[in-house]
């Protein structure tokens, strides 16, 4: 194995720093978006190669291992895994990490106690509690986004109260360690207790908040990380899980702000209790039913339309066939616009990068602040399986889990034409006031299929 010495190896790990920082600076524009990954890519090899080769590893059979196991795990998720389940993968990726850093800080724990400084068992503590309540919550994040517990908001009456008393009471344990880390009962309760407090904090979100969660979640693991890197004397986790923490925390605050709520309404707010509410909203009331033909006739008058997708376009991958009906309207004289809600779909810029994929221009993609005056001119909107960021409760029903979420303004457009499978709710299980307004046309399908079918529709009315 190559070895270089170690003084050499803080070159290499500014060379990964600066990788890292352009991949982030990068990834914020879709248009350099692959060099943005490819950046972190080449940061992430040359920091894991360096650390190899410069310090002297006891057992490389079991790093050897280690990767091996990883790889054989990692890459079919990594090929396999669709773009409508990536945000489940990275509440995993959350909290695999953050399992690691807290136990690599447990190790580090025996291995020098009870000769640990203050300031190094405070860090240390600290990493363990941010650790272990990360693997919790990302671990119930996956579960409630993959569907394996109901993705409503478990609320009970003292939740806050239980909540802040777990968490009190582990950093506590922690201070009390960073006091006397010889205490190491102190460590076996605290271990618990932080794993509690993530389980508690994450069940009781759900909805709408659920992405602003897993910002959080990330910006947690990123805080960890950091501090394993002071534990460990090693720069380079210390800037890139800097990197990672601030990342994360501005995603959320950016995210948290397009939700129209504060951190404390996300994490202590009793989101959701109205939803039992909601769902005897569709009693008694009347959906119209219409067919792609009917559609075709009505888009053939069309000036101004605009396009809406959501999750269920990319469920169905019909950003080819979306952008070949844009094409077609446009033909036929249409201006055609796409409306950008930031948490449309599972994840940040879900809508952006399906619709590069399809190669539609950057400039018809408009952002909800900018797109929704326009909607009282278009003639048409077409809704293509989105659902709670149309959904005007969160304007008008203050019962409702959505109620705060700024949406796109789709009731106001001339005629909304709605695809999706069913009048089943979107993520947040909330019933949509959409599906029975009078100038609503309901199409029931697949996305793929029923813009296939209105194609071929609309080319016979254009001739
Ligand atoms: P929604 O989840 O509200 O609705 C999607 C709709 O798509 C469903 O109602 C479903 O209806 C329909 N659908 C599913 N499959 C298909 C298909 N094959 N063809 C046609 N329609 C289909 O999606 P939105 O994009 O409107 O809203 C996103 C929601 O997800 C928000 O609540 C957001 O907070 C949340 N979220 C967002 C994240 C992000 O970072 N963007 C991350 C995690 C959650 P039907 O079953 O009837 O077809």
């Amino acid at each position: 194995m190559i070895s270089i010495p170690v003084e050499y190896v803080e070159y290499l790990y500014i060379l990964s720093v600066a990788c890292f920082a352009l991949s982030l600076k990068w990834m914020s524009e879709v248009r350099t978006s692959r060099f943005g990954n490819l950046a972190a890519v080449v940061g992430m090899l040359v920091a894991v190669g360096a650390t190899l080769a410069a310090y002297q590893i006891q057992r490389i059979d079991l790093v050897a291992l280690g990767v091996l196991v990883g790889a054989v795990i990692g890459t079919p998720i990594g090929l396999k895994v669709p773009m409508t389940a990536v945000p489940q993968r990275t509440a995993m990726s959350h909290a695999f990490g953050s399992l690691a850093v807290a136990l690599v800080g447990v190790a580090e724990y025996y291995n020098h106690v009870p000769s640990i400084d203050i300031f190094t068992m405070a860090v240390l503590g600290g990493e363990m509690v941010l650790g272990f309540l990360t693997f919790t919550g990302s671990c119930i994040a996956f579960s409630k986004l993959q569907g394996l517990i109901p993705g409503k908001p478990y609320i009970y009456r003292g939740r806050n109260l239980v909540s802040i008393a777990i968490l009190g009471s582990a950093i506590a344990l922690a201070v009390y360690l960073a006091i006397d880390p010889s205490q190491q009962m102190a460590l076996l309760v605290m271990i618990p207790l932080a794993l509690l407090f993530g389980f508690n904090l994450i069940m009781g979100i759900g909805g709408a908040d659920m992405p602003t969660a897993i910002a959080i979640l990330n910006s947690f693991a990123g805080m960890s990380a950091a501090a394993l890197g002071f534990i460990l004397n090693n720069q380079v986790l210390i800037v890139a899980g800097a990197l990672d923490g601030s990342s994360g925390f501005i995603l959320a605050v950016i995210m948290s702000q397009a939700m129209n709520r504060s951190f404390t309404n996300i994490l202590f707010g009793s989101v959701g209790k109205a939803v039992e509410g909601q769902q005897s909203a569709q009693a008694g009331r009347v959906i119209q039913q219409y067919t792609v033909e009917d559609v075709a006739t009505v888009l053939d008058g069309a000036r101004f339309v605009i396009i809406v997708p959501g999750y269920g376009m990319g469920v169905a991958q019909a950003q080819f066939v979306v952008k070949e009906l844009a094409d077609l309207l446009q033909t036929a004289g249409a201006d055609v616009k796409f409306a950008i809600h930031p948490v449309a779909g599972r994840m940040p810029g879900h809508m952006n990068v399906l619709l590069a994929e399809a190669n539609v221009p950057y400039d018809q993609l408009w952002e909800m602040e900018k797109i929704n005056p326009l909607f009282p001119q278009a003639d048409v909107a077409i809704v293509v399986g989105a659902n709670d960021v149309t959904n005007p409760a969160a304007r008008n029903r203050t019962s409702s889990p959505l109620y705060g979420m700024p949406i796109l303004d789709v009731d106001k457009a001339k005629t909304i034409v709605f695809i999706k499978r069913s009048t089943r709710p979107g993520f947040a299980g909330v019933d949509n006031d959409l599906f029975y307004l009078p100038n609503t046309m309901m199409v029931f399908g697949d996305a793929k299929q029923v813009l296939t079918d209105l194609v071929a529709q609309v080319k016979k009315h254009i001739g």
